[in-house]
């Protein structure tokens, strides 16, 4: 155990150098571990606070702490902050030059320096053995699941990690991630050789997270366009799956007033990590993403997370989701997805080189998914049943738990239309065509050639959104497939005799909603997670919320770091509310420590005065 003092000193230095009240889950845990000297790994979801983990313990234990980060942008986020607080910290890149290398790596062996943030390319260099010669008072493992190959972001950098262990004997390592599954856990405690390590594997729930699901239906974009303007100015992520699809969601959203911008691994890196940068430093931007952008994205504040295409599996969607409401503020995750998205990924999956057993875990997973998306449990509840919790209790807060009880409305009449109008196109005939010929509208010659067909226009009493919801509903069914070209297809009946069933009414098709009244989907009234609902303040206490806010920004942009470097909204409003009248008293504000309180106090004062 560490001893007594020793917790107290973390407790002290949570408050003073933070300004935080108290640990948040299983840091306190963490940390105790690695104070004792003691090898740990430690899973704690986004915004679990795991920088904290080894951040306190390098202030405590004698020497510089060495903290292994796979991106300079996480670095450079991280050292900024702690700068801030005044902890002495750097970063050694390839980026930067051979002089502030050189006396960072000085004031460490001197004794003057807390953390030094290293990439596991720069260790596999001479660095390494340099480090080793001096006092090292931890070893730090930032998204340790770059180690494992069964990962998403597998490094091959991170396997020459496990060195370390011969290199830095009897220097405490603790791994962190927020990647959870069994095989990925096992796979870094063996590479990187920890010895005896504690495990800490916290839930994964995300309170402060509300998501949602719908069916794409037509008009993707514009959905998105609408859903994105219904949350106002405040940051966000939109993923797609493409990179046009990424610049078409941009571009939309460019025209529709809102600033966003383009990310794929398409663009020159200086583009991209100029994107990133300008996501990062400025407010209320979206970005419209594939995965390429992700890792390394630690900004706080992002307050919702949009996939216009559905993720790969639940796991990268819980990664992916998870980047919204790191700073523990309401955020939201909305998911769109579609029946071909789901014939996509199998087909792709099946037509992919991976060995047998390999394919049969990805199809296993892009059902579990689909099924997850299509389904009716609590979403968040599902997430963490999937990720192996037990005793789990639905969320209240997800579309699935508000839904209204519904019943159960009878939709027989249109399959049987929808299935036959298949048959008499030929099964060659892709999706939005048939529906315009169900509603007996013609577009171009080809369909007056089906025209003709006793199908035309018998579906013309159901609007398109109706339509959509019932192909939604029987390609998922399995009742229709789509065949032919994987990016143009045409829908198919893959099983004669289910279709016989369904017109002789052996079989129906029940769905949740009335698709005969189904409109598009409204934008989801008043958005959880603006800047405001955060807040929560009253009028007076908003117009002081939005000139700090403006403060903000302006001193952000003067010391060229992120707005939420200097304050969360959070610590802003609390201000608001309470306009503390002395430095004293700022800092009594939850995320105002020792070295915030000095600087901004007088800034604060005079902004609260001018607001009075
Ligand atoms: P993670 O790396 O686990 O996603 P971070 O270490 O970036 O999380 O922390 C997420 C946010 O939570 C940060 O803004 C951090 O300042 C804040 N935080 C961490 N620990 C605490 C705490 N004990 N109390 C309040 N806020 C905290
Ligand atoms: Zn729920």
């Amino acid at each position: 155990m560490p001893t007594r003092p020793q917790l107290d000193e973390a407790r002290a230095i949570l408050q003073r150098v933070y300004g935080f009240k108290a640990f948040r889950g299983l840091q306190e845990d963490v940390i105790s571990d690695v104070l004792e000297g003691r090898d740990a790994l430690a899973v704690l979801p986004t915004g679990g606070g795991k920088s904290l983990c080894y951040q306190i313990p390098a202030l405590i234990r004698p020497g510089c702490a060495i903290v292994v980060s796979p991106l300079i942008a996480l670095m450079s986020d991280q050292v900024d902050a702690l700068k801030q607080v005044g902890v002495r910290a750097e970063r050694l890149d390839s980026s930067m030059d051979f002089n502030a290398r050189t006396e960072a790596l000085n004031a460490a062996q001197r004794g003057e320096m807390d953390l030094l943030y290293v990439s596991p390319e720069g260790l596999g260099t001479g660095l390494a053995q340099r480090l080793a010669g001096m006092d090292v008072s931890l070893i730090a493992v930032d998204e340790a699941h770059c180690v494992s190959q069964w990962g998403h972001d597998f490094r091959p950098d991170y396997r020459a990690l496990g060195r370390l262990r011969e290199l830095f004997p009897g220097v405490p390592r603790l791994a962190v991630t927020a990647t959870a599954d069994t095989r990925t856990r096992d796979d870094i405690l063996a590479q990187l050789q920890l010895t005896d390590p504690a495990l800490h594997v916290a839930s994964f729930d995300r309170p402060n997270l509300t998501l949602s699901a719908e069916p794409k239906g037509g008009g993707r974009t514009a959905r998105v366009v609408q859903l994105v303007k219904a949350r106002g100015g405040v940051s966000g992520i939109v993923y797609a799956a493409t990179r046009k699809g990424t610049e078409d969601v941009a571009e939309a959203l460019e025209r529709a007033g809102i600033p966003a911008l383009a990310y794929h691994a398409g663009l020159d890196a200086e583009v991209r990590s100029e994107r990133q940068r300008r996501f990062l430093l400025e407010e209320g931007l979206v970005m419209c993403a594939t995965v390429a952008f992700g890792m390394g994205v630690d900004k706080p504040d992002v307050r919702f997370v949009i996939h216009a295409d559905p993720p790969k599996t639940l796991e990268a969607y819980w990664q992916e989701v998870g980047r919204a409401g790191r700073d523990g503020e309401p955020a939201e995750g909305i998911a769109l997805y579609g029946p071909s998205d789901m014939a996509r990924s199998l087909s792709w999956t099946h037509q992919g080189d991976a060995p047998e057993e390999v394919k049969r875990v990805q199809l296993t997973k892009t059902r579990q998914l689909f099924a997850f998306f299509n389904g009716d449990e609590c979403r968040r509840g599902a997430v963490r049943r999937y990720f192996g919790e037990e005793k789990v209790e639905p969320c209240g807060v997800c579309d699935v738990c508000t839904a209204e009880p519904g019943q159960a409305h009878d939709a027989t009449r249109w399959a049987q239309m929808a299935v036959s109008a298949v048959i008499r196109c030929g099964q060659k005939v892709g999706r939005g065509r048939l529906v315009l010929h169900l509603m007996g509208t013609t577009k171009d010659g080809f369909d007056e050639q089906l025209s003709t067909q006793s199908t035309f226009g018998v579906g013309k009493d159901l609007p398109k959104a109706g339509w959509d919801r019932v192909f939604d509903a029987l390609l998922f069914d399995g009742m229709l497939a789509e065949g032919g070209d994987l990016m143009r297809p045409s829908i198919i009946v893959p099983d004669g005799e289910a279709a016989r069933a369904l017109f002789r009414g052996e079989r129906t098709l029940m769905l949740r909603e009335d698709v005969a009244a189904a409109r598009k989907k409204p934008a989801k009234g008043r958005s959880v997670a603006s800047a405001a609902a955060v807040a929560d303040l009253s009028g007076r206490d908003q117009d002081l919320f939005d000139a700090l806010r403006t403060w903000r920004t302006d001193t952000a942009k003067a010391r060229g770091v992120p707005p939420y470097v200097i304050f969360h909204d959070r610590t802003l409003a609390e201000i608001a509310r309470e306009r503390p009248g002395s430095p004293d008293a700022l800092r009594q504000i939850s995320g105002v420590g020792e070295k915030k309180a000095q600087r901004y106090a007088e800034d604060v004062a005079r902004i609260i005065a001018e607001a009075a």
